[in-house]
């Protein structure tokens, strides 16, 4: 068993973060660092990730069915999330969405850091297996 001392355990949540495009939970990033580090605790992977979002290292991106979904990529991208399957992607809609800030910086006379664009709805997937359950039912 590999003991591991605090910045190796913060190093090993960060790299199962960004090893995945799927925007995972705490609970999914822990199983997949229980494998290798059995002392791993779920505590720690949420200190961990409350640490990154402070230091701005990761993003939570959205609270799908009741859980937190992270996201190790910090520069400014819209997410889709299925309400299905819970799945959640990236999606690039926006062009330069710098100017998107700036236009409501103008507007509301603020000044934007940084803005979260979320689209809810079903996923290609979700769409064509309810399409083929309908119809099988005709
Ligand atoms: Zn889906
Ligand atoms: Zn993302």
């Amino acid at each position: 068993m590999r003991k591991l001392n605090f910045s190796k355990k913060r190093d090993a949540v960060l790299a199962v973060l960004r090893s995945t495009n799927t925007h995972p939970t705490a609970e999914w990033i822990y199983q997949r660092l229980k494998v290798d580090y059995p002392d791993f605790s779920l505590g720690t992977v949420y200190r961990n990730l409350a640490l990154f979002k402070e230091q701005g290292l990761v993003v939570s991106v959205a609270n799908v069915n009741g859980q937190e979904r992270y996201d190790g990529i910090t520069s400014c991208h819209a997410h889709f999330v299925c309400k299905k399957c819970g799945s959640v992607f990236d999606v690039d809609c926006m062009g330069d969405s710098r100017s998107f800030d700036d236009q409501i910086a103008r507007l509301y006379n603020c000044e934007v850091d940084h803005h979260n664009l979320c689209f809810y709805g079903t996923c290609e997937r979700c769409r064509t297996e309810l399409f083929e359950s309908k119809a099988q039912n005709v």
